[in-house]
């Protein structure tokens, strides 16, 4: 397991973490949990007619076909069973469904003898990756990690500055090249880096879009191979960033982008401020990859490391 959960969360500092992402997902949890309460509230008794309005419920809260067909499932079965006689037995199905769609696990890594691990940074252009990317560094860097940042975004002309101010905001060091130069050339460049100044961790922020999508996906392709052939094992991590602003195409993109570049874990941008954050069951739901981190706003400290259980209840709190 790479992801290690940070051993710097005190209580207080937790359940301070805790209200900034319920306040975060205000307007998810109005769209998704207000509107089911709303159902259940309506209704002394669970019959027929009430789980054909929560169906619909769940289907117009963004949570796609496939989470609100399993969620379905198990709601019917528990009143088949007659066991959720209840609105709150209700409740309690279908929070236990959307948390077990959130708990999946990662793959189980061993970083080799060169110590250094190597996390690329994957999604779509303007999603959130570069920020990202400063963020991760920041954090990680404080948790005592030594990271050193490859900027390979080299088609984008701003991406490469960015990352250089957000570089400094967070003290790390960074490998670059000029605009237009070869990706993966920086790369091996910052993995020789790395070796030579003992850095442990590499954060690879890479392109969202070259001249055609087929491009991009091999350049990823070509990125992980350079990796693999310096550093046995990398990328330890391809970790895609998901803009929850979009709704049901960041799905597509989740899609496509783990069919081409062997993604194994998510990051969620954007959940402060849409109402979409349910599109984050259906991708776990669908692509059975977790959710590593989410992003709750612009500034350095708004990356949250996921955690199924806070995430539910902060929505059903
Ligand atoms: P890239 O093209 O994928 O590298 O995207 P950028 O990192 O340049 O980000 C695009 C925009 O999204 C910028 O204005 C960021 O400040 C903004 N952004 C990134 N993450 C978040 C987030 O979690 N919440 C909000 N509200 N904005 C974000």
């Amino acid at each position: 397991m790479f992801f290690r959960k940070s051993s710097r969360e005190t209580p207080e500092k937790k359940a301070g973490l805790f209200e900034r992402m319920k306040k975060a997902l205000g307007a998810t949890r109005e769209n998704l949990v207000s509107r089911i309460e709303s159902v259940l509230g309506s209704v002394p008794a669970i019959d027929e007619g009430a789980l054909d309005e929560l169906e619909g419920t769940l289907l117009a809260a963004d949570l796609g076909v496939g989470v609100t067909d399993r969620v379905m499932t198990a709601v019917r079965a528990a009143h088949k069973q007659g066991e959720i006689a209840s609105p709150d037995a209700a409740r309690g199905v279908i929070r236990g469904q959307l948390l077990e769609i959130l708990s999946v696990s990662g793959p189980d890594g061993v970083v080799g003898e060169a110590g250094i691990e190597v996390w690329m940074v994957v999604g779509v252009n303007g999603t959130g990756k570069t920020t990202t990317v400063g963020k991760l560094a920041s954090r990680l860097a404080g948790e005592g990690r030594k990271v050193l940042v490859c900027a390979a975004d080299t088609f984008r002309p701003a991406a490469i500055e960015q990352l250089a101010v957000w570089a400094e905001r967070s003290g790390t060091e960074l490998i670059r090249s000029r605009t237009g130069g070869d990706p993966s050339a920086v790369l091996h460049d910052a993995l020789s880096a790395a070796g030579a100044r003992g850095a442990d961790l590499v954060l690879v922020d890479t392109a969202g879009r070259l001249h055609t999508k087929s491009n991009l996906m091999q350049e990823l392709d070509k990125m992980r191979r350079v990796a693999g052939r310096k550093i046995p094992g990398a990328p330890h991590e391809v970790l895609l960033v998901v803009d929850a602003t979009t709704g049901q195409n960041g799905l597509a993109q989740a899609r496509e982008f783990t069919r081409a570049t062997g993604v194994t874990g998510l990051i969620v941008t954007k959940l402060d401020g849409t109402a979409k954050g349910g599109i984050l069951f259906g991708i776990c739901q669908e692509l059975g990859i977790p959710v590593r981190f989410i992003g709750i706003g612009e500034g350095l400290e708004d990356l949250l490391e996921f955690s199924p259980e806070s995430f539910v209840d902060s929505l059903f709190q």
